[in-house]
């Protein structure tokens, strides 16, 4: 399976990064050996020195599919999750004044929390209109809700499928609010998706 994140999603989280607001989708990959196992905790990379929490709501793609058309994009999710899209930000910021790939800052082990569990999307209500919590040491620190969005779960579908095949279990980080900081030793972060606890990651 992989992972596809979008970026530059939230207006508010374009500005906290004073980056241009982006005329497509802002796509990238993540590998299923980013995944954070569950109970364990994360640890910040030796190399890096300013991780940062990005807290996104989850897709799971349920069926096979390319080329997508967005009035059909509805029928390849039934489930959706939380996530953190952890992101060393000195390494990326790095990369990306030299104009290279951002990969290494984003996709290294570790660098995607996924919740264990995934909601019925048919338990949700409108799912442009989601709200999501990431809370640090118990204070509230990133508060999205899915109606900022600036493409929808279904335009990110029919988006990302014109070049990547979606695959049953493949995942679509959605992009991150405002709000991310970075992570020390010892933090506690957790993940809410309409007021349900979704993960509770330990920082080391
Ligand atoms: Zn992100």
């Amino acid at each position: 399976m992989k992972i596809i994140c979008i970026g530059r999603n939230y207006t508010d989280h374009i500005k906290e990064l004073a980056n241009e607001r982006p005329e497509d989708p802002v796509v990238f990959l993540k590998p299923d050996t980013s995944i954070l196992l569950h109970k364990q905790p994360f640890f910040i990379p030796p190399w890096s020195d300013d991780v940062h929490h990005e807290v996104e709501v989850v897709v799971k793609i349920n069926r096979i599919g390319r080329h997508i058309d967005q009035k059909f994009a509805h029928k390849y999710y039934d489930e959706i999750g939380l996530g953190i899209d952890f992101t060393a930000r000195d390494l990326q910021q790095k990369l990306k004044s030299k104009g290279l790939p951002w990969e290494k800052a984003k996709a290294f082990d570790g660098a995607a929390v996924v919740s264990r569990d995934f909601i019925d999307k048919k338990e949700l209500p409108a799912l442009d209109a989601l709200d999501f919590q990431l809370f640090k040491n118990g204070e509230l620190q990133q508060d999205g809700n899915t109606s900022l969005m600036l493409w929808k779960i279904d335009e990110i579908i029919a988006y990302v499928s014109q070049y990547f095949t979606l695959k049953i279990g493949d995942l679509i980080f959605t992009g991150t609010p405002a709000g991310v900081s970075r992570v020390e030793e010892n933090d506690v972060l957790k993940g809410t998706l309409n007021g349900k606890e979704m993960f509770e990651i330990k920082v080391k």
